[in-house]
């Protein structure tokens, strides 16, 4: 975290509750000082998550996630710690600082909003004018009743190279203005400029804000392409922008889950049937920055797709970004091709719905497909949909979902599943060289004697003034051998030095692990009974007993070594030197502390 913004962490802090910022995402029960819910951070049926309002930082025991307000805000709404801030200054009401270049970057945002905000304006008086008869016509004949009309802020722009260019910059803005934000285009030879949209109903794109960024015309009559964008500008790039989004949040989180559709009618359709969690992936394949933008939102997401080529395709590339963001994706088959606008004109809101609450898991619809083209009762059969389920599966990062893949599949054609990795590993060094399948879980070490001391003092010393006082100068960092042990330790031991508050330690870490230590120190208390000062000298003693065994181990190797070589002169300076540390590891242990 940048110094340039420590007064306003510090104010942001003492103004936000983090009580405020979590509730939204996770409900709350008081237990004790803190307050517990289910962890919004990986699925669980008891609460482990918890947060500590009077200290200001949050603890999942299930998955030690952990950290301030900032910590949540980032990893809730999967921000860089930059948005994060500016998010909680909002809510704040701080005021960020900026320096002279932002101020003019922030200016010139204004202006092109400014414009945009006005085309929009424009573009619906002229849907409602005398020239929008054929685009009323046209939004009548697909259904787009008048309240959807209104709500998504349609409108309609006019044939002709010259109406909202001039018509803006008549209200004032300059058309460099206007050319920046995407809504004029400069005529080839640098003549002047013509409008961008022409005899195109329009759908404004609208930021997380509602504020219109971008404009979407589909084409009345044969023009082409049927569909087209305005260009991206600083204020909309098409893959970090999901259509309807800020109409469809509230119900996304109400309802945990996201309904992904193609295009801008079939967005506009769900919500006017009343499926008000709808986004459209503007007409793209989706990228990892959508799906995290829908994360913030959503802890699931139902791609809605006819059952063509072309879905197949969008599916299996979206299975890849969808594990990368870490957000259960299901599928939807609509039957016939029938796209989600003509089957809820057709069949209704409750056929619809019933189609999503039988969405299948995206590995098992792909198995689905695969299946419709092999028959899995034969061994050809077999080896067709492993093949074809290959690319999925090692695609797949996270190694647990990958063996959960490989047991489904191997149940499903009723093999040994290690049949089936024999196959994946056969075609997966075939495709990609240097792609391993990859299928095993890292085992956690059992934590040593040495590790619970190294924590349970690092917890005493985060958790326990009068312990941090007495111990600063007998504990050095380097005496923690685990480094999230030692980079915490190295902040706290510095921040003592210096006076600091402890409460001003999260700012001096950058490591995960550390963070998520400082989290449950601060959150959890010490497993101690009796004097806490007593508990952390048995623990420096464990610590320095432990480096004594050690310097003993390499001492007994090196005078192994020594007499082998037959070198007197340094097998006696090593016999010496290990009958000092023997002599200390002693007097060490003789020193009655207890754990
Ligand atoms: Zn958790």
């Amino acid at each position: 975290m940048g110094g340039r913004f420590r007064d306003v962490t510090d104010e942001i802090r003492r103004r936000v509750n983090i009580l405020e910022v979590v509730s939204p995402h996770v409900t709350l029960r008081r237990a004790g000082r803190s307050y517990k819910g289910l962890c919004p951070f990986h699925s669980e049926k008891t609460p482990s998550f918890t947060v500590d309002p009077e200290r200001g930082f949050f603890y999942c025991f299930g998955c030690h996630a952990g950290g301030d307000v900032f910590d949540f805000a980032m990893r809730i709404g999967s921000l860089p710690f930059k948005d994060a801030l500016a998010e909680l200054a909002d809510r704040a009401g701080v005021r960020l600082p900026q320096t002279p270049a932002e101020e003019h970057r922030a200016g010139e945002r204004e202006r092109l909003l400014r414009a945009v905000a006005d085309a929009a304006a424009w573009f619906r008086s002229q849907l409602e004018g005398r020239d929008g008869a054929t685009a009323r016509q046209y939004l009548a004949s697909r259904g787009v009743d008048h309240g959807t009309q209104e709500a998504f802020r349609l409108g309609y722009a006019p044939p002709g190279w010259d109406r909202l260019g001039p018509a803006l910059r008549g209200r004032g803005f300059e058309a460099s203005v206007l050319e920046q934000a995407g809504l004029i285009v400069p005529r080839p030879g640098g003549d002047g400029y013509y409008d961008a949209l022409r005899d195109r109903v329009v759908f404004p794109i609208h930021d997380l804000q509602g504020r219109p960024v971008a404009f979407g015309g589909r084409a009345l009559g044969d023009g082409t392409p049927k569909y087209l964008n305005t260009r991206e500008t600083s204020l909309f790039t098409k893959g970090k922008t999901l259509y309807a989004l800020d109409a469809a949040r509230q119900a996304i989180r109400e309802t945990g889950q996201a309904v992904v559709v193609e295009g801008y009618m079939d967005a506009l359709s769900c919500h006017q049937f009343g499926v008000r969690n709808a986004v459209a992936s503007l007409g793209t394949a989706l990228t990892l920055d959508q799906v995290l933008l829908l994360k913030r939102f959503a802890s699931s997401a139902v791609l809605v797709y006819d059952a063509d080529a072309a879905g197949v395709d969008a599916a299996e590339r979206g299975i890849e970004i969808f594990d990368q963001a870490e957000l259960p994706v299901y599928v939807a088959v609509l039957p016939g091709g029938a796209d989600p606008d003509a089957f809820l004109r057709e069949h209704g809101a409750a056929a619809f719905r019933q189609r999503l609450s039988g969405a299948l898991p995206i590995f098992e619809y792909r198995l689905a497909m695969a299946e419709r083209r092999h028959d899995r009762r034969t061994v050809e059969g077999k080896v067709g949909i492993v093949d074809e389920m290959e690319s999925l599966i090692t695609k797949v990062s996270n190694p647990v979902r990958q063996a959960e893949y490989v047991r489904v599949l191997a149940e499903r054609l009723g093999v040994r599943e290690d049949a089936v990795r024999g196959q994946l590993r056969r075609v997966g060094g075939r495709g990609r060289p240097g792609r391993s399948t990859g299928i095993e879980v890292r085992p956690v070490p059992e934590a040593t004697a040495r590790a619970r001391a190294e924590e349970l003092l690092l917890h005493l010393l985060v958790a326990d003034v009068e312990v941090r006082r007495a111990f600063r100068d007998a504990v050095e960092p380097d005496a923690f051998r685990d480094p999230g042990h030692r980079a915490l330790a190295e902040a706290l031991l510095a921040a003592e030095a210096q006076g600091a508050d402890a409460n001003r330690l999260r700012e001096r870490l950058q490591d995960e692990t550390a963070v998520s230590l400082l989290s449950r120190f601060l959150i959890a208390e010490p497993p101690v009974r009796g004097d806490p000062r007593r508990v952390a000298e048995g623990c420096v003693q464990q610590i320095r007993l432990c480096d004594l065994d050690e310097r003993i181990e390499r001492l007994l190797e090196a005078l192994t070594e020594a007499v082998q070589r037959q070198d007197d002169t340094r097998r006696d300076a090593l016999a010496a030197e290990l009958m000092r540390a023997r002599r200390e590891k002693d007097r060490v242990r003789e020193l009655k502390v207890g754990v």
